[in-house]
């Protein structure tokens, strides 16, 4: 009977041991808890991002855009006017972050592994003269791209992916999406797409003109376009982004530059106010905004709607991201 005691008081000994080696061996904990990682962030070599060691299991992997990326969009409401009709649709929005800079080619690569761009610094496709190639901004990615880029982004990131995709198609490259079924839910705070409203309400800036507010103060026209915006330059490329003057809330390149896809699809708009609006829930094609480097004046203003096929890429098509 006593002999009994001893091997279960051992046994549990044991038992005990095991279970406190797992615990602070990193390895076995990974395997263990399959846990979230703590992150703690430093200055990565990429431009705007910021890199991550566990600060539990010492394991690296982590990735995000530097929070100083992020420009803080207060809440408010704007009056999208389709173009030059003139009925309005107020969309009252929450507050959220909108990334100061549209992401750029080295920012994509980190997280993808490809670089798509058309503008690869190849032979006639140069950077302009005092301007880095990895910091201009990322092209010839479909929309379908794009939103698997924020969720790739935001898994780094220690965040919840907004999107859902399934029923991938992939192009020749064997990268490039060209279909897929997308959903989302805007409840998650992982990175994601801007709505349509959010992005002209962004690069508004409380102005009501043709184009933004710079952040000197002074309202934007077609007179002094050209010291925020790259644009109706029609033999060209792409530049490096931030090298304009910004909007006032600190956003770079909401004119020209790269046209930025949206999460909406296109239609017309609704006749009647909403909030937190995402688009109709029909249509194939999605939005994309603000025009490009090879577009007029009147196609990078603040209300110009451009739409394009979701799986399409184009030289002139870009994106930025924003979070809650
Ligand atoms: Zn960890």
């Amino acid at each position: 009977m006593k002999n009994r005691k001893v091997k279960i008081a051992s046994g549990l000994l044991i038992l005990i041991v095991i279970f406190f080696t797992a615990c602070s061996n990193p390895v076995m904990r990974k395997w263990w808890a399959n846990h979230l990682h703590t992150w703690e962030w430093t200055a990565s070599t990429v431009w705007g991002m910021e890199t991550g060691v566990c600060s539990e299991c010492a394991e690296t992997g982590g990735l995000r855009l530097a929070p100083d990326m992020m420009g803080e969009i207060t809440a408010g409401s704007v009056a999208l006017s389709n173009d030059f009709i003139s009925y309005d649709f107020t969309v009252t929005l929450s507050a959220f972050k909108m990334g100061k800079y549209q992401i750029t080619q080295a920012q994509y690569e980190a997280v993808t592994g490809h670089n798509p761009s058309h503008f690869d610094g190849g032979v006639g496709l140069e950077p302009e003269a005092g301007e880095e190639q990895k910091k201009r901004p990322v092209e010839r990615v479909t929309w379908f791209d794009a939103v698997e880029f924020c969720n790739k982004l935001s898994v780094l990131a220690g965040l919840t992916p907004v999107y859902s995709i399934t029923g991938k198609t992939l192009d020749v490259n064997g990268y490039r999406i060209t279909d897929a079924v997308v959903t989302a839910d805007f409840t998650k705070n992982g990175y994601r797409l801007p709505t349509e409203a959010q992005w002209e309400y962004a690069c508004r800036a409380g102005s009501t003109g043709d184009y933004s507010i710079g952040i000197d103060g002074i309202e934007v026209t077609i007179l002094n376009l050209e010291d925020y915006a790259w644009y109706s330059d029609f033999y060209s490329r792409t530049h490096e982004v931030g090298k304009k003057i910004a909007n006032a809330f600190g956003l770079f390149d909401m004119h020209g530059n790269v046209s930025e896809w949206c999460w909406d699809r296109y239609d017309f708009y609704p006749n009647e106010a909403k909030t937190d609006y995402t688009g109709p829930d029909g249509g194939n094609d999605r939005v994309h905004r603000g025009g490009s480097y090879d577009l007029l004046a009147w196609q990078v203003a603040s209300s110009h709607r451009h739409y394009a096929q979701p799986r399409d890429p184009y030289e002139q098509i870009g994106f930025r991201v924003v979070c809650p």
